[in-house]
């Protein structure tokens, strides 16, 4: 049983590492050319590019808030 669980944590660990490296890769690749919002040029945080946002906070929520409109 106790080796079901360490099993499953490794792969767990394995997994998220995994995502991991891939997330920074594309950060590291995407930040050539996207370190300012798309919508409005203003700059971006770093934690934000790393998760792939090509919009900065603001114009993410007006988008969503105009992908809801348009979906009522
Ligand atoms: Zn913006």
């Amino acid at each position: 049983m106790a080796d079901d669980i360490d099993l499953a944590n490794d792969l767990i660990d394995n997994e998220v590492s995994r995502a991991l490296s891939r997330l920074r890769g594309q950060a590291s690749a995407d930040s050539k050319g996207s370190e300012t919002c798309l919508e409005c040029g203003d700059d971006m945080p770093k934690e934000r590019q790393a998760l792939g946002f090509k919009l900065c906070v603001p114009c993410a929520v007006e988008s969503e808030r105009r992908r809801s409109l348009f979906i009522d």
